[in-house]
C-alpha cells in the first residue's frame, strides 16, 4: 500500500516545519520530493490527485489543512487519533470516488474509539465493490466561514484562479470572482472585494475574517500553479475562514501532461511604427473602374493626400488617376514599405509571394474569401502564414478594411470616405464594415487618429495594435471592438501596460456560454466565457463598455476632457429633477456632490437671481443663461472641492452656449453637458461636441462616465506609483545600527509628514524651502498626495516603538520646461544629518530617476547649505553655476 514513501515524506516535512525553514523565495515553492507526487500521477495517467495527496502538497507549501494521514486498518486509524486527538473526521480514499459525501464516504465528528471502529467498518462496507486505498483520518475543523478557491484553465487566457464563499453563495448565486494567473497582491485583495458577499468577510455578526492570510493563500495557489504546469485544475472546497487564519478541509487537484504552447502569435519584436506610417504604398489590384474595391482603396489614398510614394499595380494600365502604374510589384524600382492586396482571393497567394520577393515588410490583405468562407479558405490562409513567416513580413487581414491614420493622411478603407479631421482616438475593430459605418456618423462628433480593422487577424491581431497605439503620441484614448480575444494572456500583459499610459475602452460582444468545454473541476463549471473576459479586463485596468452607446459616451469624454482629479462634482442645472438624477448616479458611481466652502457659496449667490437656490446641484431654473453658467463655473473652478462639472442645458437654447463655454478657463477640470432628448437638437449638439464638450442625453450617463473617468485616474496613479516603487533597488539599510526603510510617500502619510516637519529645526526648513516653512493641512496634502507623473518623494523611516518616524525626505520633480530633467531636493531631520543617510537616500533617488528615464538631475541650493552641497558632490553632481547666493548642480544620467 505504498505507505512508506508517504511516511518518509511526512517525516521530512515534519522536520522542515520544526526547523521553520522557509522556502527559498527565488527557488520553486514546491520541493522536488512533493512535486514528484504530481509527476508520478501524470506518468501513471491518473487524472487527479486524491484529497490526501493534494493536502500533502498544500501542507508542503505552508497551507494549513485538516491533515493528510491515511489508515490502512482500524488499528492504524486509532493510532492516528492518538496523535491528532478527538474529534476526528474519516473519509474514503479511493481513486474511483470523486464526490465523497454523495457516495457516503465522509464521517464527521467522531468522538471516541468506538465511533472510529464503526466508521471504519461502515466505509469499508459501503465501498466494498470499489478499489479502496484506505481511510483518511483527519482533525475535525471548527466551523468557520466556508469559502472555495479553485483554479481552471482557459484555452486563451491560461490558468485562472477563482474565489468565492461556499455553500449557497457559490451553488445558487454563483458569487465568485476570477483572475488570470499569476496574480499580484492587489489582484488578490481586489478579487476578495469583487464578490457580492464580501461584506460577510469584513464583519458579519461581529465575525470577521483574516483577510491578510486569505490574500496570502491566493498568492500561494497562484505561484503553485504557475510553477507546476501539470496542475491543470484545482478545488479547495471547502476552506474554513477564521478571524485568525484558515483551514483547508477538502482539496483536489487535476493533473495532466502540461500543454506546451499556450496559443500566442509569434510577433517580431520590431515595432509596427512603419506599418502605421509607411513612406511608400503599393496597391495590388488598384483600379480606375468606379464601384470596384480596388478603385475605392486607391481613390481614398489619393483623395486624402497620402504624403508618401504610391505605386498602383495593374497589368492593364499605364497610369491610374495620374499615377504611373506597374505590371507587378517586382517591377517597382524603389523599395516599398507596405503593400495593399485587393485582388480576387485566388490571386492573393501569388501577390503575397511577389511582395515577399520584393522584401515588403507590411502587407494589408483586404481581399476576402479566406478562413471566413470555410476549409479551403482556411488552408489558403495557413499557406500564406507559412510564406510570410519565412520572409519575416507582417500581414493585416485578410478580409479587412485596412488602416486609417489621419496623422499620416492615409486612408486604406474599402469604402469611400470623406474628409476626416485629425484626432486622438485610436480604434481597433474586427469588421471593416463596422468601422466604416460608424466612422461616417461618428466623425461628426469625434475625431479619430488611427483606425485599424483586423479582419481574420491571421497575423497582426488586436493585441499587436493595442501595443502600438499605446506608444503612439497622437493617440490618447484607445477603443477596441472585440469579438474574441486570441492569445488572451498576452492581451492581459499588453493591456495592463497600455492602460497605465492611456484609457483603453473595450466593447466585447459574445457574452454567451456557447462553446463550453468538457468540465471536470467545480471551478471549471463556474468559469463561463464572460467571467473570464471580465476578469481579464478588470485585471488589466481596461474599461468595459456595455454597448455601443456606452462605448462612445466614454470615448467622447476621454477624448475631449481631462480626467477629474477628485470625486467632488458641481452640478449646474435648469431643472431640479435632472439634478436629482445626476446626483443619484454620482453616488452610485462612487462620486459625490462637491461641498461648497461658505466663501464660494456666497460668491455663487451673488452670481444668481434671488429666487435661485444655492446649493449643489445649483438650480438656475428656466431663466438659465450662458453668462450665468460661465460665472458659476468660473467660481466653481476656484473651489478646492470641485473637481468636475455637470451642466444640464435646455435643448432650445443649447446653441447659445457653445461660444461662451469655449471662453472659460476650466483649469484642467472636466465638464460634461446634458441635453435631454439631444437627438432632436442634433446640429447644436454637434457644434458643442466639436467645441470639445461631450453632450449626453441623460444626466445618468454624464454622471456614470465622469465616475468611470475618475476611477480610471485613481487606478492609473496607483499603478504608476507601484511601478515606480518597484524601481527602488534598496529598500532597507541601517544607519548607526538602526534599521531604516525606504519607500515612496503616499496620501496616508499626512500625519507622519506633519510630525516630521514639526520636528525639523527652523534652519533646516529654511535651507530646504528658502523661506520660513511650517506644516499646514493644505501643505501636507500637497506634499503627500502626489501625481506620480509629475513628482515622486522617497522617505527614509525608522520604527520607534510600534510607530514609524520619518528621518528624511527626497523629491524628484519633473521639470516641465526642460524635457528629461528632474529637479532634486532633500531634507534630513536634524539629528540624522551627517550620517550618510542623505547620501544613501540620494543614491537611491538617482537610481530611480535613471529608471524613470530622466536624462539629468538638477539641484539648487544656497551656498551656505554646506551639508547638502557635500551630499551632491559625493553623488558626483557637477557645479553648473554659482552666484553670491545660489549654487546650481547637475548630474548627467545617460
Ligand atoms: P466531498 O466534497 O468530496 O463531498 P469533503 O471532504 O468536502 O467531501 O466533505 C464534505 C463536507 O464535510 C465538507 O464540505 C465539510 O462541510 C465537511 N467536512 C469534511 N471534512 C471536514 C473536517 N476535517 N472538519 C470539519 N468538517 C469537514
Ligand atoms: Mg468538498
Amino acid at each position: 500500500m505504498g505507505q512508506t514513501q508517504s511516511e518518509a515524506r511526512q517525516a521530512k516535512s515534519a522536520k522542515r516545519i520544526a526547523r521553520k525553514e522557509t522556502p527559498d523565495p527565488q527557488g520553486k515553492l514546491l520541493k522536488d520530493e512533493l512535486a514528484e507526487i504530481i509527476h508520478q500521477a501524470v506518468r501513471e495517467n491518473r487524472s487527479y490527485l486524491m484529497e490526501h495527496e493534494s493536502k500533502e502538497i498544500l501542507e508542503g507549501i505552508g497551507i494549513a489543512t485538516t491533515g493528510y494521514l491515511v489508515a490502512r486498518s482500524e488499528d492504524e486509524a486509532l493510532a492516528i487519533c492518538d496523535k491528532i486527538g478527538f474529534p476526528v473526521v474519516m473519509k474514503i480514499v479511493s481513486p474511483d470516488v470523486v464526490h465523497k459525501t454523495d457516495a457516503g464516504g465522509v464521517k464527521l465528528n467522531l468522538m471516541n474509539a468506538g465511533d472510529v471502529h464503526k466508521a471504519y467498518r461502515d466505509i469499508l462496507e459501503t465501498f466494498k465493490y470499489q478499489h479502496i486505498e484506505g481511510v483518511a483520518v483527519q482533525r475535525m475543523a471548527q466551523a468557520g466561514i466556508e469559502a472555495i478557491i479553485g483554479v481552471t484553465r482557459d484555452p486563451s487566457f491560461g490558468p485562472l484562479i477563482m474565489f468565492g464563499l461556499g455553500g449557497v453563495f457559490v451553488e445558487v448565486l454563483r458569487d465568485v470572482s476570477f483572475r488570470i494567473l499569476p496574480i499580484t497582491e492587489k489582484d488578490a485583495a481586489q478579487m476578495i472585494e469583487d464578490i457580492r458577499g464580501s461584506g460577510i468577510l469584513k464583519g458579519y455578526r461581529g465575525q470577521t475574517v483574516d483577510l491578510g492570510s486569505l490574500q496570502q493563500l491566493l498568492l500561494k495557489i497562484s505561484r503553485l500553479v504557475v510553477e507546476n504546469p501539470e496542475i491543470s485544475e484545482l478545488d479547495l472546497n471547502p476552506l474554513f475562514l477564521y478571524p485568525d487564519g484558515y483551514i483547508t478541509v477538502d482539496a483536489r487537484m487535476f493533473v495532466s501532461e502540461p500543454a506546451h504552447h499556450e496559443h500566442t502569435t509569434a510577433t517580431g519584436a520590431e515595432s509596427l511604427h512603419d506599418f502605421f506610417y509607411p513612406q511608400s504604398i503599393a496597391v495590388i489590384g488598384a483600379s480606375d473602374v468606379e464601384g470596384k474595391l480596388g478603385y475605392n482603396v486607391f481613390k481614398n489614398l489619393t483623395s486624402h493626400h497620402y504624403p508618401g510614394k504610391l505605386y498602383p499595380i495593374n497589368p492593364g494600365k499605364e497610369s491610374l488617376m495620374g499615377v504611373r502604374t506597374y505590371k507587378s510589384i517586382l517591377d517597382v524600382p524603389q523599395p516599398v514599405d507596405l503593400a495593399i492586396v485587393i485582388v480576387p482571393a485566388k490571386a492573393v497567394e501569388s501577390a503575397i509571394a511577389d511582395c515577399c520577393a520584393k522584401d515588403v515588410r507590411f502587407i494589408v490583405v483586404e481581399a476576402a474569401g479566406f478562413a471566413e468562407t470555410g476549409e479551403e479558405g482556411k488552408k489558403a490562409q495557413e499557406r500564406i502564414l507559412k510564406t510570410i513567416r519565412k520572409h519575416g513580413c507582417r500581414v493585416l487581414g485578410p478580409n479587412c478594411s485596412g488602416v486609417i491614420n489621419t496623422h499620416h493622411n492615409m486612408v486604406q478603407s474599402i469604402g469611400l470616405l470623406d474628409d476626416l479631421k485629425k484626432g486622438n482616438v485610436g480604434m481597433v475593430a474586427q469588421a471593416g464594415v463596422y468601422a466604416a459605418g460608424i466612422l461616417t456618423g461618428l466623425s461628426n462628433v469625434l475625431d479619430f487618429g488611427i483606425v485599424a480593422t483586423i479582419g481574420n487577424k491571421m497575423d497582426i491581431n488586436e493585441t499587436d495594435i493595442l501595443e502600438y497605439l499605446s506608444d503612439d503620441n497622437h493617440i490618447s484614448v484607445i477603443v477596441m471592438y472585440m469579438e474574441d480575444v486570441r492569445s488572451g494572456k498576452r492581451f492581459v500583459d499588453v493591456a495592463s501596460r497600455a492602460a497605465v499610459r492611456k484609457p483603453v475602452i473595450v466593447l466585447k460582444s459574445g457574452r454567451t456560454e456557447a462553446g463550453k468545454k468538457a468540465v471536470s473541476s467545480h471551478t471549471a463549471s463556474l468559469a463561463g466565457n464572460d467571467e473570464v473576459n471580465n476578469a481579464a479586463f478588470k485585471q488589466s485596468g481596461v474599461i468595459r463598455a456595455r454597448d455601443n452607446e456606452h462605448l462612445f459616451a466614454l470615448t467622447r469624454a476621454f477624448s475631449k476632457q481631462p480626467v477629474p482629479k477628485g470625486n467632488g462634482v458641481l452640478v449646474i442645472t435648469y431643472t431640479g429633477s435632472l439634478g436629482v438624477a445626476a446626483t443619484d448616479m454620482l453616488y452610485l458611481s462612487d462620486m459625490r456632490l462637491a461641498a461648497l466652502e461658505p466663501y464660494f457659496k456666497q460668491r455663487l449667490k451673488s452670481a444668481l437671481p434671488d429666487y435661485a437656490s444655492i446649493g449643489n446641484p445649483i438650480d438656475c431654473s428656466f431663466s438659465m443663461t450662458p453668462e450665468q453658467v460661465k460665472n458659476l463655473i468660473e467660481i466653481g473652478v476656484e473651489s478646492g472641492d470641485v473637481s468636475s462639472f455637470i451642466v444640464v442645458i435646455q435643448g432650445e437654447i443649447l446653441g447659445s452656449f457653445v461660444d461662451v463655454m469655449k471662453t472659460i478657463d476650466y483649469k484642467e477640470k472636466p465638464v460634461m453637458c446634458v441635453v435631454a432628448c439631444k437627438e432632436f437638437m442634433i446640429n447644436d449638439v454637434m457644434k458643442m461636441e466639436q467645441a470639445g464638450f461631450p453632450v449626453y442625453s441623460t444626466a445618468e450617463m454624464a454622471a456614470e462616465v465622469l465616475g468611470q473617468m475618475y476611477h480610471y485616474g485613481v487606478r492609473r496613479q496607483s499603478a504608476l506609483t507601484d511601478s515606480i516603487a518597484r524601481h527602488l533597488t534598496k529598500d532597507a539599510f541601517s544607519v548607526d545600527n538602526n534599521p531604516v526603510r525606504l519607500r515612496l510617500i503616499n496620501p496616508k502619510d499626512i500625519g507622519l509628514w506633519t510630525d516630521f516637519v514639526n520636528s525639523c529645526s527652523e534652519k533646516s526648513l529654511w535651507l530646504r524651502f528658502l523661506s520660513p516653512f511650517s506644516a499646514t493641512p493644505e501643505r501636507a496634502q500637497r506634499f503627500c498626495n502626489l501625481n506620480p507623473e509629475e513628482e515622486v518623494a522617497v522617505v527614509a523611516e525608522m520604527k520607534v516603538g510600534d510607530q514609524y518616524k520619518f528621518l528624511g525626505i527626497a523629491r524628484l520633480i519633473k521639470n516641465k520646461r526642460c524635457e528629461g530633467e528632474a529637479e532634486y531636493a532633500i531634507i534630513i531631520s536634524d539629528p540624522w544629518q551627517n550620517k550618510s543617510l542623505g547620501i544613501t537616500l540620494s543614491e537611491q533617488c538617482i537610481e530611480l530617476a535613471k529608471k524613470e528615464g530622466f536624462k539629468t538631475i538638477r539641484a539648487e541650493t544656497i551656498q551656505q547649505n554646506y551639508a547638502m552641497i557635500r551630499i551632491f558632490r559625493r553623488c558626483a553632481f557637477n557645479l553648473d553655476t554659482k552666484d553670491e547666493n545660489m549654487v546650481s548642480m547637475s548630474l548627467n544620467l545617460s
